[in-house]
């Protein structure tokens, strides 16, 4: 599908996706398609996994935050990519249900229940943001708690999201690239919530 980073691929190759699914998903665990994981939300299309891993170019040792752990399938292939994964989900059900997956899996990733708008302060600066649902807009304490020189791999929209990659250039500024209908291919995420809703 145009996805050429064979560490990519390879760290995909290393997370058998139907461990992430209900068994009644097992055969069809490796097509292109988000399935339902409970709590209303779906897993990540494996291509859209790739794609927001590419851009990212994880390299060995990068601190990364992830928003929306879900079922944790993302987290796997960015462990997998040697990255040092932080990753935040607000439904408690899948928090708890990721935690048992990965650490099964020998997966060891910091998984926290929480809102993703806020980050994770305590851990902050990272070097590569990745937000898994879509948002309206770039969430400011993500933006803060970028490192300079950092990447923001972000769905930005409501209904239909573009993919946008955050480039932070100081303090106060950025620069972003748009993945707008890229390749023909549309992005379609569940949306990023507050927290009280
Ligand atoms: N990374 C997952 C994608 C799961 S779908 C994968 O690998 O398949 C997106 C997830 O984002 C959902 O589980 C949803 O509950 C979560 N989410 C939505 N808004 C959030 C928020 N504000 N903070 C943390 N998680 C959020």
């Amino acid at each position: 599908m145009g996805v050429e980073s064979k560490k990519v691929l390879g760290a995909m190759l290393k997370v058998p996706r139907h461990f992430f699914l209900d068994s009644s998903f097992e055969d069809f665990a490796y097509q292109n398609k988000a399935f339902p994981i409970g709590e209303e939300q779906t897993i990540s299309h494996p291509y859209t996994v790739a794609f927001q891993s590419e851009m990212l170019d994880i390299k060995i040792g990068d601190k990364i935050l992830e928003i929306g752990t879900g079922c944790g399938y993302q987290t796997a292939v960015l462990y997998h990519l040697g990255a040092s994964v932080y990753s935040i989900e607000r439904q408690h059900a899948l928090h708890h249900k990721a935690k048992l997956i990965l650490n099964k899996m020998r997966i060891k990733a910091h998984l926290h229940y929480g809102d993703g708008y806020l980050g994770l302060p305590a851990k902050a600066p990272f070097d590569k943001i990745i937000v898994t649902a879509g948002a309206p807009e770039i969430p400011q304490e993500l933006f803060k708690q970028l490192t300079i020189g950092g990447l923001m791999m972000i769905p930005l929209g409501s209904e239909e999201q573009i993919m946008t990659l955050v480039v932070k250039t100081n303090e106060k500024e950025f620069e972003k690239v748009e993945f707008d209908n890229f390749n023909q291919r549309h992005f379609r995420f569940v949306p990023m919530l507050k927290n009280k809703q």
